[in-house]
């Protein structure tokens, strides 16, 4: 469904997200210390994420955990219940809302997936992962194709801290995740209009 009312509708691309897949991780880590929970930034906004067993909360909003078995000898996936509707879901988007950053799912953020934002989506993310690898990483990309930015695996640069090492591997990661997602859904789009 098209047209005026949508308009007033946020653009999907401009928010960023909680990505349920990443949560896994923490919880694995909370496990191995044997603690009840972690503490996390979201580091654009400055807010505290709480992790723990069953539940997050961000900057104070419980973000409850539901977790799905995935196939035998695999650990069950994690997604996220959305605070507002309850349903589950792998994303939220952290809308401004009263001046805080609320996770909210895409239903319930009232926001959109315009037509050209998926063809964006590869190129954007494309560039992401360019950027990181020459800006952080010191790697010269000319002659990399995103194809070859997506498996990259930089080693740690020259004086560089582990823990900003640790820290933008992780960044590179979550880019090259969102480039393969992003591309698998241009190319199912480009695949149905044949
Ligand atoms: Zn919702």
């Amino acid at each position: 469904m098209r047209g005026g009312h949508n308009q007033t509708h946020g653009d999907i691309g401009r928010y960023r997200k909680l990505d349920s897949f990443y949560v896994a991780k923490f919880l694995r880590a909370i496990k191995a210390k044997g603690e009840e929970s972690l503490v996390s930034y979201d580091k654009a906004n400055g807010i505290p994420i709480v992790i723990g067993m069953y539940s997050m909360t961000y900057d104070g909003i419980k973000i409850t955990f539901d977790f799905l078995p995935c196939g035998f000898g695999t650990n069950d996936r994690c997604f996220i219940l959305c605070p507002a509707c309850g349903k589950r879901y792998r994303y939220l988007y952290l809308v401004k809302h009263n001046g805080r950053h609320v996770p909210l799912c895409r239903k319930c953020a009232k926001l959109n997936y315009p037509s050209q934002q998926i063809t964006h989506g590869v190129d954007e993310c494309a560039r992401r992962m360019e950027r990181l690898l020459q800006d952080k990483f010191h790697v010269i990309t000319e002659d990399l194709t995103p194809d070859d930015a997506l498996w990259y695996f930089p080693l740690r640069p020259k004086g560089m801290r582990q823990r900003t090492y640790k820290a933008l591997m992780a960044e590179l990661r979550r880019a090259q995740e969102e480039y393969h997602d992003a591309f698998e859904k241009a190319l199912k789009e480009a695949l149905c209009r044949l």
